[in-house]
């Protein structure tokens, strides 16, 4: 469903990435892990045309992107998740969730706002519709912004650290709807420092260092059986916490 081929990025002449190749199946959770500023955030801005790669190509479902014509349409097919929730904190979490489908005409308001409750309801928050952003916490918030994405029906889900900004108590009820939303066939790639959820819940695992893919392998081998002496480093540090 989604090839990246040679993808590289520099701002100004920093360079970020430095040449990403990987393909993404119907189905596949990829897992991404690497150090802070390794540049997962920037590839995945890339895939969701946040970002304009200096060059290389991304091929979904078929075509090429394009990130000058059509960008609501695709983006309404690649649904993301920030670490930052990125709610509107003067619209209430109804109006949240119902904005871009209702903007983009893919729904009505009534059927928006229909599958929004459904939603909330399955995640039991049904009762903070009419809640402003303000008045949650930050797992109900990332519960939320999750089902926000999930509204537009997209093909792909991606999440940017979607539990590092939670404490430690709420990360669980953020991951149970991740692997929920996992098992109900989603294509995902995850960037998290989450292991539990990378080692258990991912088809594949990517490791990036400096802007490159260093390792990818299922997540038994690549935990199991590292073999890059980056990788090694970086699990032996997050083990430790
Ligand atoms: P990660 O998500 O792995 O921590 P990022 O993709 O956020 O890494 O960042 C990779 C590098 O790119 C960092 O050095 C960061 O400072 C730089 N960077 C990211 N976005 C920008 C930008 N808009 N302008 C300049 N530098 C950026
Ligand atoms: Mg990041």
């Amino acid at each position: 469903m989604l090839e990246v081929k040679n993808l590289k990025k520099s701002f100004g002449n920093k360079k970020v990435l430095k040449g990403i190749s990987f393909n993404v199946s119907k189905g596949d959770v990829i897992g991404i892990i690497g150090p802070s500023g390794c540049g997962k955030s920037t590839l995945l801005r890339c895939l969701n045309l946040l970002e304009i790669p200096t060059s290389g190509t991304i091929i979904f479902e078929g075509k090429k992107m394009n990130y000058y014509h059509n960008l609501p349409a695709t983006r309404q097919k690649i649904g993301m998740v920030f670490q930052s929730f990125n709610l509107f904190n003067n619209m209430t979490v109804l109006e949240n969730i119902i904005l871009a489908p209702t903007k983009l005409d893919l729904l009505t308001k009534e059927e928006a706002t229909k599958k929004a409750n459904e939603f909330l309801k399955k995640i039991n928050l049904l009762d903070k519709k009419d809640s402003y952003p303000d008045e949650l916490s930050g797992g109900e918030k990332q519960r939320i912004a999750i089902v926000r994405a999930l509204l537009m029906e997209p093909e792909l889900m991606l999440f940017d650290e979607p539990t590092s900004a939670l404490d430690p108590e709420m990360i669980g009820e953020v991951t149970d709807l991740m692997r929920e939303i996992a098992l109900g066939g989603m294509t995902m790639i995850v960037v998290s420092h989450e292991m539990n959820f990378i080692k258990n819940f991912t088809t594949k695992v990517i490791f990036m260092d400096d802007g490159k893919i260093i390792e990818e392998n299922t997540p038994e081998e690549l935990f199991n059986n590292p073999k890059d002496k980056r990788l090694k480093e970086f699990l032996s540090k997050v083990n430790e916490n």
